[in-house]
């Protein structure tokens, strides 16, 4: 059996990276837009080339599934959408990948491809929306969120050529799946300081969001003396460096997004909305954590917006992927195959990242890396 090579991946990804590239910018290619419709058209090309049927779910979810059957099967993929400004790795790679190992899988273990839509969730916070929606998971009022120009999700999927009445129906695929591989770029340096090409992932931290409201009073920035202001934003920079101070252990917090009203230069803030995002592997450590947060700012009304159990992957494919000593590692990072794992036996590989830079343009893997952890894929496959 022939292993998969750089070159062939370098064929496969090149005219994906070129979709939605700028310069400048790096790479766009959000879910629902003409640069997801272009990787559609890459990706039924993909599919034609491996001698696969293409399709898409109720969910928008592009599948390349064998001739003539209906499953189950063993699937590759990833995902072909990006977060604004990305790079050229984080989903792409997994999808070329997933391709290069079918067109090589054995006759007797045909192969299904799947891109999942919209995991990254640039556009509407929908992230893992594919997924989501193929194993019964997605939020209430999802199809209402809206992106920053008003558009909802529900009108950029009919846009898309994908009626969003028919969402509900995109679980009727996952009894077609028999069991999922999905390669990815590593988003940590984890793998460089192992100096192993690829790893095998052993669980994915388990992930608490928390929504933050404090509410001041707004007044004059000059004439209000310092003594009795009620200031939100005061109130949420505390808030903030406390998420920070009380991260302790295996976990990390971050205070990433915040909104201010009335967000003036010459007013004192009347209210602050901050969202927390915190993860470790053990979720006792962030209930302990918020436990900590919510003593240390008592005029914060901290309310969890969604939290990600802990995922352990399979322990046989695991077993397989190893082979002859890539290492495991724990990550931190939310994936598709995270979704599907509790369904279907489910495994990932990580790609050594030399700076562990991702969600940018300058994330980088060497594609000789990549070959490597797509081999064991193939390897684990045709065990
Ligand atoms: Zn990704």
């Amino acid at each position: 059996m022939s292993p998969i090579t750089a070159r062939d991946l370098d064929a496969r990804l090149a005219p994906l990276r070129a979709i939605g590239f700028d310069a400048r910018r790096g790479t766009n290619r959000l879910a629902w837009t003409p640069e997801d419709a272009a990787a559609g058209a890459w990706f039924e090309e993909q599919a034609a080339a491996c001698g696969l049927e293409a399709w898409r779910d109720a969910a928008g979810n592009r599948w390349a599934t064998p001739r003539g059957t209906d499953g189950p099967w063993w699937a590759v993929g990833s995902h072909t959408d990006s977060v604004r400004d990305g790079g050229a790795f984080d989903g792409a790679l997994g999808v070329a990948a997933a391709f290069a190992i079918a067109a090589v899988a054995p006759d007797d273990r045909p192969l299904a491809v799947i891109s999942f839509e919209d995991e990254e969730g640039a556009r509407f916070n929908t992230p893992t929306f594919g997924s989501r929606a193929l194993t019964g998971a997605l939020a209430d009022g999802v199809l209402d969120r809206a992106d920053d120009d008003g558009t909802t999700l529900a009108e950029a999927m009919r846009a898309a050529g994908v009626d969003p009445a028919g969402l509900p129906r995109a679980t009727d695929n996952l009894d077609k799946l028999r069991g999922f591989y999905e390669l990815h770029i590593d988003q940590s340096t984890d793998l460089a300081e192992r100096g192993a090409p690829y790893g095998v992932v052993s669980s994915l931290a388990a992930r608490l969001r928390v929504r933050a409201t404090l509410r001041g009073v707004a007044d004059h920035a000059g004439t209000t003396p310092m003594e009795g202001r009620q200031d939100a934003l005061l109130a949420a920079a505390r808030l903030i460096v406390a998420a920070n101070e009380q991260a302790a252990g295996e976990m990390r917090a971050t205070v990433g997004r915040i909104l201010v009203e009335p967000n003036a230069l010459t007013a004192i803030a009347a209210g602050t909305t901050a969202w927390l995002d915190a993860r470790s592997p053990d979720s006792a450590v962030l209930d302990a954590w918020l436990a900590r947060v919510t003593a240390a700012a008592p005029g914060a009304d901290l309310a969890i917006e969604s939290r990600s159990p802990a995922v352990t992957f399979d322990d046989g494919l695991r077993a397989l992927l190893r082979g002859a000593g890539a290492p495991e590692v724990v990550c931190w990072a939310g994936h598709d195959a995270g979704l599907l794992a509790p369904h279907v036996p489910a495994a990932m590989v990580l790609v050594r990242n030399a700076t562990g830079i991702s969600h940018s343009p300058v994330e980088h893997v060497e594609l000789e890396d990549a070959a490597a952890g797509a081999t064991a894929i193939l390897e684990a496959l045709s065990a």
